[in-house]
C-alpha cells in the first residue's frame, strides 16, 4: 500500500446509513472490500439482509411526504450543500476511490469527485427552472396546469467503475426533485459512496430535512438489490449497470418506474478522410482510460481499409504511452490494475476466443506478473478482429483496442449496429456530409463525431438508443428530471372559486 494511504477512521465496520446513523447489518454480518491495487482488506461493510432492506425502505417512506412537500428551493440547496461537503472532502475521498477501483487518483478519482459534486449543482440550477405547461381547455372557465412532483422512494443500484459520479447521477436529480433514496452501491466499491453518504447525511442535517430522506445499504446484489426492487414501498428504481441485471431488475420491478442505464459496446469509426493523428489518440483514450472499464469506452475500433496501415501504427505509439502504475502514485497519465478477477477473466476470454480465430496482439494482450495482485492487465493492441468474435460482438470492459476493418460506410454502419447495444459510439471524418451520414443510420443514444467514445459533459443527456439493449431514459442535466418525477394535471374551475 502507498505509504501516505491509511483507510480514514471513519469506516468502520458499521457503514450502512439508515435514517441519519451509521449502523451495522441487523445480523452483524459483514464482507470485506479488497484493494484491487494492494489485494488488503480496505474496510468491512455490513451484509445486509431483507431486514435491513425493510428498515432502510420504512424511512424512506416516513420521511417521503414531507420531503415531497418542502420548498423546491429549499431542495435545491440541500444539494448545493451536498456539492459543497463533498469538495470539503475531495481528497479523502478520491484517496478512497483510488483504492478500492484501482483508476488513477490525479487524472481520474480527484475529477470523478469533483464531477459528483458537479452534478449536485447541476441538479440545484435545473430543479428550480423546471417548467412545465399550462393546458389551453375548450371550456373557458377551466384553468388547466401541470406540475412534475417527486415520485416517492427512489431504490439506486449503481456499478463500480465510477463508484461516486454515477451515484450522484440520479441523487443529484432524485433529490432535488423530491425523492427519499436508498441507495445500494457495487460491492467492490461502495467506500467512496460511504464518505460521500455522510456529506448527504450532515447537509440534511445543516438544511434541517429528516434524515430518513437518504440511506445507504451494502450486500450482494443478487439478494439485498434484488429484495430492495421488488419491495412493494418502493416506487421507482434507477439502475447502472450489466444489461443481463437490468433485464432481470425490469422483469422484478413490475410497473414501476424505472431509469435504466445499461452495456455499451461503442466502436469508434475511422474514416479514410480522417485525421488519423487524432483518430489514434482519441482511440487509445477510448480503450484505455479507466483501463478500458467505462460503458462508453471504445470497445471496438472500425477503421477503412484505405488506412488501416498507417493509423495502426499510430495507434501502436499511443498504446505505448499508456503505462501501468499505483494510482496513486505518478504524475503521467497511468492505468491501475482492473477491478475484479471477473472482468480479467472476460478480458482475458475475449483476447483468446479472437486469435484462436486469427486475430494478431500487437502489444500487451497478458496480465503483468510481479505486481501485487493479478489484476494488473497492459494496454492491448490487437488486429484483424472480424466480426464472428468475441471481442466484436460483445461489450469486454478491458484494456483492449480491437481493430476491425471495412471497405464502405455502409458496411461500417451495419458492423457497428449489428450489436444489441448502442449506447456511445464515435465517427472520425472530416466531411460534414459522412458525419450525417453516420448520424442518421447508426442505432445509438449517443453520437460523438471528431472525439473519444469517452468523451461527455456532466449536463448533456446521455443513455440508451432507441431498440437498443443499452437502456433508456438519459442521465445528465435537466433531462434526468423528467425521468426522476411523474407529471401531474390539475384542473380548476375558476367560475365556482370565490
Ligand atoms: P452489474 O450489473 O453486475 O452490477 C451493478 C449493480 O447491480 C451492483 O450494485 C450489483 O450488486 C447490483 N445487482 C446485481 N444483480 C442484481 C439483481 N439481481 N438485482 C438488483 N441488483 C443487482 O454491473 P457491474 O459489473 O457492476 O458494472 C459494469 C456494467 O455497467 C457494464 O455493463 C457497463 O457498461 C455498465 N455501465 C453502464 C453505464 C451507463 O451509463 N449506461 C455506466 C457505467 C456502467
Amino acid at each position: 500500500m502507498a505509504s501516505n494511504f491509511s483507510i480514514p477512521g471513519s469506516l468502520g465496520n458499521d457503514n450502512n446509513i439508515i435514517g441519519g446513523k451509521r449502523c451495522g447489518a441487523l445480523s452483524g454480518d459483514t464482507f470485506d472490500v479488497v484493494s484491487p491495487v494492494t489485494g488488503e482488506v480496505l474496510a468491512k461493510v455490513p451484509e445486509c439482509s431483507k431486514e435491513d432492506v425493510d428498515k432502510a425502505v420504512e424511512t424512506a417512506k416516513q420521511a417521503w411526504y414531507d420531503y415531497k412537500l418542502s420548498p423546491v428551493f429549499k431542495r435545491a440547496a440541500l444539494v448545493r450543500r451536498i456539492a459543497e461537503r463533498v469538495l470539503e472532502n475531495k481528497m479523502e475521498i478520491a484517496e478512497v476511490l483510488s483504492m478500492e477501483q484501482g483508476k488513477s487518483l490525479k487524472h481520474e478519482s480527484l475529477p470523478e469527485v469533483e464531477e459528483t459534486a458537479k452534478n449536485f449543482v447541476l441538479a440545484a440550477e435545473d430543479i428550480v427552472r423546471m417548467e412545465t405547461p399550462i393546458i389551453p381547455m375548450e371550456d373557458h372557465n377551466k384553468r388547466v396546469l401541470t406540475f412534475r412532483e417527486g415520485v416517492g422512494v427512489m431504490a439506486v443500484i449503481t456499478p463500480w467503475n465510477f463508484p461516486t459520479v454515477i451515484p450522484s447521477e440520479y441523487l443529484g436529480p432524485g433529490l432535488a426533485a423530491g425523492n427519499t433514496i436508498i441507495i445500494k452501491p457495487a460491492s467492490f466499491t461502495p467506500l467512496s459512496m460511504i464518505l460521500v453518504g455522510d456529506c448527504i447525511t450532515q447537509a440534511l442535517k445543516d438544511l434541517g430535512f429528516s434524515p430518513g430522506v437518504f440511506s445507504l445499504i451494502t450486500g450482494p446484489g443478487s439478494t439485498v438489490g434484488e429484495y430492495l426492487v421488488s419491495h412493494p414501498d418502493v416506487d421507482m428504481i434507477g439502475f447502472t449497470g450489466e444489461t443481463v441485471t437490468g433485464e432481470r431488475i425490469c422483469s422484478k420491478a413490475g410497473i414501476k418506474k424505472t431509469l435504466m442505464e445499461l452495456g455499451g459496446n461503442g466502436p469508434q469509426i475511422v474514416c479514410d478522410d480522417a485525421n488519423l493523428e487524432e483518430a489514434a489518440k482519441a482511440a487509445a483514450f477510448g480503450c484505455f482510460y479507466n483501463s478500458g472499464q467505462v460503458c462508453c469506452a471504445t470497445e471496438r475500433i472500425l477503421v477503412d481499409k484505405k488506412v488501416h496501415d498507417r493509423f495502426v501504427r499510430l495507434l501502436l505509439k499511443e498504446a505505448g504511452e499508456w503505462k501501468l502504475n499505483h494510482p496513486l502514485e505518478g504524475e503521467d497519465y497511468c492505468m491501475g490494475p482492473l477491478n475484479n478477477e471477473s472482468t480479467l477473466k472476460k478480458t482475458e476470454e475475449h483476447l483468446s476466443d479472437a486469435v484462436k480465430k486469427g486475430a494478431a496482439i500487437l502489444i500487451g494482450g497478458k496480465k503483468e506478473e510481479g505486481r501485487p495482485t493479478n489484476l494488473y492487465f497492459p494496454a492491448t493492441v490487437i488486429d484483424g478482429v472480424t466480426r464472428d468474435m468475441l471481442l466484436n460482438t460483445d461489450e469486454t470492459f478491458g484494456p483492449v483496442a480491437p481493430v476491425i476493418t471495412f471497405e464502405t460506410d455502409e458496411e461500417a454502419v451495419e458492423i457497428a449496429n449489428e450489436t444489441r447495444y448502442g449506447l456511445q459510439m464515435a465517427v472520425f471524418t472530416s466531411s460534414i456530409k459522412k458525419a450525417f451520414f453516420y448520424a442518421d443510420r447508426l442505432r445509438t443514444g449517443n453520437l460523438v463525431v471528431n472525439d473519444t467514445t469517452d468523451y461527455w459533459e456532466a449536463h448533456e443527456p446521455f443513455g440508451g438508443g432507441g431498440g437498443t439493449k443499452s437502456g433508456y431514459g438519459r442521465l445528465g442535466g435537466r433531462f434526468t428530471l423528467e425521468d426522476v418525477t411523474s407529471f401531474k394535471t390539475v384542473a380548476i374551475d375558476i367560475e365556482k372559486t370565490l
